[in-house]
């Protein structure tokens, strides 16, 4: 099956990607009005088909993103699962899986337009990373400052919010590197331009904290769970840049990039330069958290397919 022939959910129905078209003149076309979430589907460590990870937390900041940009969600955290079950069975997929989820203004109108959304769900097959093919991250700090609290908030998962995300991206490439690193308005470290960022400084894991313009991940959350629970150290404070330059290690993380480790930061070494053990053991244990069946005390997982 080819990317445009896969199945997706849109305007109601299950139907073939190609066949989903947005009106050119609707405010998500135009102004980027529309909340999303990029979910993931792995398949469970007992090959008991595929478990969705944390899909009530991404409905929850679904709900709350549209709420922040006035939209209103119109669906419930059982209809989402409903859809997301029957489009990776009419897809029948069986690997890991990502799913994007957009509520989107397609009608006709402009940027205040009020109308109700329509929701598109469009998964498609991506393995996992493993820590032993890492080929690791060269960031730059960025020129451009992230968004923030007081224009456009971070904290909602805006499609507009990634023309930031873009020009730091792109200024990035073109600089030779793969992935920006956005300071805030006070200067400190807040993310990269799809993922939360990670240093390790005297043996404690430290990422910036919400309030310092990044968007409330759930990967990250995940990490700082895991970490606890290995006995490693964390910390959620404020970054300097130059802390960044004398981190042991530093990593990227999201649904989509998972773990991934920095490498270098505005062409110096993070640490000795390779892949670190922190990183590497974290990642196994978000995956083995990811794929661990669904469990009474932390229900993290959900079953999206019976083999
Ligand atoms: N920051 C930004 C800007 C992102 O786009 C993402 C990816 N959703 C993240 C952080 C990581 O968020 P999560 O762990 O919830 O995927």
């Amino acid at each position: 099956m080819t990317d445009q022939d896969r199945l997706v959910w849109f305007q109601g129905g299950i139907i073939p990607a190609q066949r989903a078209k947005v009106n050119a003149l609707s405010p998500t076309a135009q102004f980027g009005i529309n909340v999303f979430e990029g979910l993931r589907a792995y398949v469970s460590q007992d090959e008991q088909g595929l478990l969705g990870f944390r899909l009530n937390d991404h409905f929850r900041r679904l709900r709350e993103s549209s709420a922040l940009l006035g939209i209103d969600c119109p669906h419930s955290d059982a209809d989402l699962l409903r859809i997301i079950r029957a489009l990776i069975s009419a897809n029948q997929y069986d690997d890991d899986t990502l799913i994007r989820v957009i509520l989107m203004i397609d009608g006709p109108g402009s940027w205040h337009s009020q109308q109700l959304p329509t929701l598109m769900v469009a998964p498609i097959q991506k393995r996992r990373q493993e820590p032993a093919t890492w080929t690791g991250l060269h960031a730059q700090i960025s020129s451009w400052t992230r968004i923030d609290d007081t224009s456009m908030p971070p904290r909602a998962k805006v499609g507009a919010n990634y023309t930031n995300s873009r020009y730091g991206l792109l200024s990035a490439r073109r600089d030779g590197y793969d992935i920006p690193i956005f300071l805030n308005r006070n200067g400190h470290v807040a993310e990269s331009s799809g993922a939360c960022i990670f240093i390790l400084r005297n043996d404690t894991l430290v990422t910036p904290p919400t309030t310092d313009s990044v968007l409330e991940s759930i990967t990250r959350d995940t990490v700082l769970k895991i970490a606890a629970q290995l006995g490693i150290n964390t910390l959620c404070r404020s970054i300097d840049r130059t802390e960044m330059y004398l981190a042991d290690e530093a990593f990227i993380c999201g649904t989509t990039v998972e773990i991934s480790p920095v490498l270098s930061i505005d062409r110096r070494p993070v640490g000795n330069g390779l892949p670190g053990a922190i990183a590497s053991t974290l990642m196994t244990e978000y995956i083995r958290t990811a794929t661990t069946p669904p469990t009474g005390n932390r229900p993290w997982t959900t079953q999206l397919t019976c083999d």
